[in-house]
């Protein structure tokens, strides 16, 4: 009996820690390498938390709301917004959403985004304007790997800036 229920255990620690790593309402997921001269970014995150639905969408508002999100990920220094004094700017962003026929149930937004800058010496931080711009985002796991610092980080509105 004591031998099934930590057997049960054990599958709920482990089902429940890949959920969270995966797909978890309210929380994205975030790595920053900073090397060199440039600073790339992988950003994903539930639908849910930036648009407020993750079903495709079913009216021209929805299909809107859809376009503004894309958009907003083209131009991603007023999201993810590099130390200014470093003039980074970004190439183009790979955007990935869910095709219409796939996004039932849950549904994600991919984004990588590279920044290149001209003095990267000056870069110390990363400003995740994401959270003023999506109230439904509360949180953001951050992997870090900046020169000589790696790190697992968790950003959140009252603590908005990755820096390193
Ligand atoms: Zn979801």
């Amino acid at each position: 009996m004591l031998k099934r229920y930590a057997l049960f255990a054990l599958l709920c620690v482990t089902g429940s820690a890949i959920a969270g790593e995966v797909h978890q309402h309210g929380v994205a997921q975030m790595t920053a390498a900073i090397e060199g001269n440039t600073a790339t970014i992988e950003f994903t995150s539930p639908l849910e938390n930036l648009i407020g639905f993750e079903h495709a969408p079913r009216n021209d508002k929805e299909h809107k709301m859809v376009q503004a999100l894309k958009e907003k990920f083209h131009k991603p220094e007023s999201l993810l917004t590099p130390t200014a004094a470093a003039d980074c700017r970004a190439d183009p962003v790979d955007l990935e959403l869910p095709g219409d026929h796939e996004s039932d149930g849950h549904a994600e937004l991919h984004a990588t985004i590279m920044y290149r800058c001209k003095s990267p010496a000056a870069l110390k931080e990363i400003n995740l304007r994401l959270f003023d711009v999506f109230p439904g985002l509360g949180r953001v796991k951050v992997q870090l790997a900046a020169p000589g610092r790696q790190s697992a980080v968790e950003l959140s509105r009252k603590r908005p800036s990755l820096s390193w």
